[in-house]
């Protein structure tokens, strides 16, 4: 590079070569292209006869590195990184759905979710109907010949409802095995709760939430089979959504994974102390918590998860006001959307992520005005309590 002018060397100079460093953290590629030793590898590329990096929407090393360590944690052939969990929910579901299609999703669902399916799909002339997943014989009843995705969320947010995955997937692939059963696996994380090996076909995740686990970064992510993986990076990522993660982000999240299951593991014991907390407290309507034995679907949830997750839904015995003066009075526990972080996070679903339900839809779905959803984290589970208790206090003077 010596002879060339300034203006090259200020660009290509000093290159760094990969051989003989071995560096324990892989470098992050921002990159946005990645050129070729020739025309013909370039072609060779594009046609897909040689494996290789030329362009970051298409793949980059960063994202290969946390797809194929999700694909592992999932116990899944691969999996597939995205800008957000919207853009891996849009992406798989633009790839599988075409018009005259249908679509049967459970009723609770997150708000952004339910609105892409409700208000967003049926204008592209695709059927949804929501159905209450938590019986599973209501499956067998809503199945069609044209439906094509079963898409479940469980531990449903916000209200912790939980589906039988094993039992819906069998049911839908008996009815036809071209039928595809997406599992929003969000608040469990692979730690918890593996969706492709109870049956489903694909597992989605806001990696927003426990898989990077500092609430730092917006991401999403999908694990399945080699040949779906391929058809939504085509279909849905590369040309239909474009929700691509950048190489920065995929860094944090890989950084984030290294701790998941002891993160998971301090979430969830906090979890329970807290629920068993509220559940006691005589302010406290209900406790929608899958770890408590009040909990329907408690002997489900022992079955199908490794422990019950660290998202908490409770009714206070009051209206919607008396819970906006509790959770004004929060003081440790922060009023935020969002989950899955080391701070404790509480949120009013009917009013914040589920305005998106008209107040009919959020009846149906048990999602009441006086719900209040908690993302319980990693702080001392004595302060966490301690905070809920003065807020209870406060409120009820
Ligand atoms: N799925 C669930 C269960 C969620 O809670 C969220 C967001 O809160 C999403 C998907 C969407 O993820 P993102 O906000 O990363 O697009």
């Amino acid at each position: 590079m010596k002879e060339k002018d300034f203006a090259t060397m200020q660009i290509h100079g000093g290159s760094i070569e990969q051989e003989n460093i071995r560096p324990l953290v892989s470098p992050i590629y921002q990159s946005a292209t990645f050129y070729f030793d020739s025309v013909e590898q370039g072609a060779a590329m594009f046609a897909g006869e040689e494996d290789g990096y030329f362009y970051t929407r298409i793949d980059n090393p960063n994202q290969r590195e946390l797809a194929a360590r999700l694909a592992e944690l999932e116990g899944g052939e691969a999996g597939l990184v995205f800008a957000s969990g919207m853009g891996a929910i849009s992406s798989a579901l633009l790839s599988l759905l075409s018009s005259g299609d249908h679509v049967i999703a459970c009723k609770t669902l997150y708000g952004c979710t339910y609105e892409l399916l409700n208000e967003g799909f049926p204008r592209f002339n695709i059927d949804v109907d929501f159905v209450d997943l938590c019986q599973t014989e209501n499956l067998k009843a809503s199945l069609r010949p044209e439906t094509k995705v079963v898409y479940i969320e469980t531990p449903a947010n916000p209200n912790l409802k939980i589906m039988n995955i094993k039992e819906l997937s069998e049911i839908a692939h008996a009815f036809n095995p071209e039928i595809k059963v997406l599992v929003d696996n969000t608040f469990a994380t692979p730690y918890l709760q593996r969706p492709l090996e109870l049956g489903a076909d694909i597992s989605l995740h806001s990696a927003t939430k426990y898989l990077n686990g500092h609430g730092d970064v917006i991401a999403g992510a999908l694990v399945a089979s080699a040949e779906m993986v391929e058809l939504i990076a085509g279909n849905g990522l590369r040309y239909l959504t474009g929700a691509v993660l950048s190489p920065f982000e995929c860094y944090l999240i890989c950084r984030g994974l290294k701790t998941l299951d002891i993160r998971m593991e301090k979430h969830c014991a906090n979890a329970q102390a807290v629920a068993e907390f509220l559940e006691q407290d005589e302010r406290v309507q209900r406790v929608l918590y899958p770890g408590l034995e009040s909990h329907p679907d408690y002997k489900l949830a022992q079955e199908q998860m490794m422990l019950p997750g660290a998202m908490i839904s409770f009714e206070l015995d009051g209206d919607k006001d008396y819970c906006a003066s509790f959770v004004n009075e929060c003081k440790l526990c922060r009023r935020a959307v969002s989950l899955g972080d080391a701070e404790t996070l509480i949120q009013h679903p009917a009013s914040m992520t589920h305005n998106t339900y008209s107040p009919e839809a959020l009846e149906d779905a048990d999602i009441a005005q006086n719900l209040l959803r908690i993302s319980i984290g990693l702080e001392s589970a004595t302060d966490i309590i301690e905070d809920l208790k003065q807020a209870l206090d406060a409120c009820s003077c």
